[in-house]
């Protein structure tokens, strides 16, 4: 079974459809890591494909934020300007999805899939040793996680941590990592909607555990439609202008 692994959509339909389409054949099961909403200017249609593709989704904490299950009071101001538009986009039933969706760490199909940290959904999974815990503790050997929009991971075998930065050169849409078996593994597959490692094309990984392989996908995507879209919509110029950048 072939995984495409979604994380940080966040209501970006341009970039979401690319991605499909350059995997199109290359999967048979989706799952989404959360964050489908937050910050970008289609949030009811994402939700609409999300809900169609995935056969597993877990809550991020702008999903949470945009339906009102958390205040947004802890968000920076630019973000929860972003979650209040979205809540007020939000046709009913996609206010309901959104409030259905499970809180992770989630196993499916032997895979562990959580939004932050094992230990704490919120939680950013940035160093070593923030990685540790889910590392150790996740129950399967390969687990993916989101929430920071950088693609790569981290690895432990023999008592040894690594940190994994493999990611598609510039013109190569995908690398892929070999998979070994008696290594554990916390990967992030990168943000669809708003990439924050410096590269602006949109990420997400796909997982064929049986063949020992997960792909780093990037694909570029016409960003200039979201950014209009973003302005006309009214939402804050920051997080129109860092689309460009991947920052
Ligand atoms: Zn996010």
């Amino acid at each position: 079974m072939r995984y495409l692994i979604l994380s940080d959509i966040h209501a970006n339909l341009t970039a979401l459809e690319v991605a499909l389409a350059a995997t199109e054949g290359r999967w048979d099961r989706a799952v989404c890591l959360g964050d489908v909403v937050g910050y970008g200017p289609d949030p009811n249609e994402v939700i609409d494909k999300v809900q169609k593709l995935v056969v597993a989704c877990i809550r991020g904490n702008h999903d949470k934020a945009s339906c009102g299950l958390d205040s947004a009071e802890d968000f920076n101001p630019v973000a929860k300007r972003a979650a209040l538009w979205t809540r007020e986009q939000l046709r009913p039933e996609n206010l309901t999805y959104l409030q259905n969706l499970p809180q992770g760490p989630m196993e499916v199909d032997g895979i562990s899939l959580m939004h932050g940290a094992w230990q704490d959904e919120d939680e950013y999974v940035f160093s070593p040793a923030q990685a540790l815990d889910g590392l150790l503790g996740a129950p399967t050997a390969v687990s993916f996680f989101g929430h920071t929009h950088f693609q790569g991971g981290f690895s432990f075998v023999d008592n040894t941590l690594e940190v994994i930065s493999l990611r598609p050169a510039p013109g190569n849409n995908l690398a892929a990592l070999q998979i070994n078996p008696k290594t554990r593994y916390l990967l992030n597959p990168g943000s669809i909607g708003q990439p924050r490692d410096g590269d602006p094309r949109a990420a997400f990984a796909v997982a064929d555990l049986e063949h020992g392989v997960v792909e780093f996908w990037r694909v570029p995507y016409d960003i200039e439609a979201v950014q209009l879209r973003m302005t006309e919509a009214g939402l804050p110029e920051p997080l129109v202008m860092r689309l460009s950048y991947g920052r």
